[in-house]
């Protein structure tokens, strides 16, 4: 398989890498190659992932890793979980495609430890690092226990997070856990805007805080409200007998 990394070995060292580029690059040398790799994509719930799964679908077999302990509550979790769920399913009906869903179990005591000492950071600031690579860390070792070719996540579509580090994160991983790392950018491209045309479209719900119980505490959003409505979407949903065994905690 290829490593992107070469693409960006050939880049001034002072110049801001511009990481859309780079995975373009990338799928020009698998079309020279004839190669159609395996990627799992971490996404953290529907929104992202519909642009990312509209592009990449074209070159490649994608599976839609959720993995994402930092969610809170427990029910909001569930929520976002099925929705991503249901996302793939009408996209493979519509489009004829064959993208997989893995559900990661919920471990909210290692996010919770994880940014330790974070928990007074704003939002887009050193917690969310720590939060972006502890769920790329996961998806990374994902990949190399179902035998994907590369990693990658679709929080680079969201213009609130940094796409820099989330990249920065991926290649150490890459050098530290020997998989491939797949480098993005996917707000370029108008994909945010694409994305917000795919949730109408789709029907897709979007959550109004970004995941953990600290940015939402922040931002005064009504945690029990929350609570109270994701319970309902989810005893509601077929498949919720089916995934509740991921929730350990
Ligand atoms: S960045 Fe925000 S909108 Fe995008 S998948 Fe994550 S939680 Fe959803
Ligand atoms: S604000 Fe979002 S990215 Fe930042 S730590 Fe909380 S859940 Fe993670």
């Amino acid at each position: 398989m290829i490593d992107s990394k070469q693409f960006i070995n050939t880049r001034h060292k002072n110049q801001k890498i511009n990481y859309d580029n780079v995975l373009k690059e990338l799928i020009k040398e698998w079309e020279k190659s004839e190669l159609r790799p395996k990627l799992l994509i971490h996404s953290c719930c529907a929104p992202c992932s519909t642009y990312v799964l509209e592009y990449l679908s074209k070159y490649s077999d994608i599976a839609i890793f959720f993995s994402n302990s930092n969610i809170h509550p427990k029910e909001e979790y569930i929520k976002r979980m099925l929705v991503q769920k249901d996302f793939v399913e009408e996209f493979n009906k519509r489009n004829d495609t064959n993208v997989k869903f893995i559900a990661d179990e919920y471990k909210p005591s290692n996010f919770i430890k994880a940014v330790k000492g974070l928990e007074k950071e704003r939002e887009g600031g050193e917690r969310c690092y720590v939060c972006y690579e502890m769920r790329l860390d996961n998806a990374a070792k994902k990949a190399i226990e179902l035998d994907y070719d590369y990693f990658a996540s679709a929080l680079t579509l969201s213009p609130k997070k940094n796409a820099q580090v989330i990249n920065e994160s991926g290649y150490n991983l890459q050098e530290k856990i020997s998989v491939y790392y797949l480098p993005s950018d996917f707000k370029k491209n108008n994909g945010y805007k694409r994305s917000i045309e795919m949730c109408e479209d789709y029907d897709i719900y979007r959550q109004c805080y970004c995941g953990c119980v600290f940015a939402a505490t922040d931002q005064g959003i009504d945690l029990k409200e929350v609570n109270k409505t994701a319970k309902e979407f989810n005893r509601s949903h077929k498949d919720y007998d089916l995934y509740k065994s991921l929730l350990k905690n």
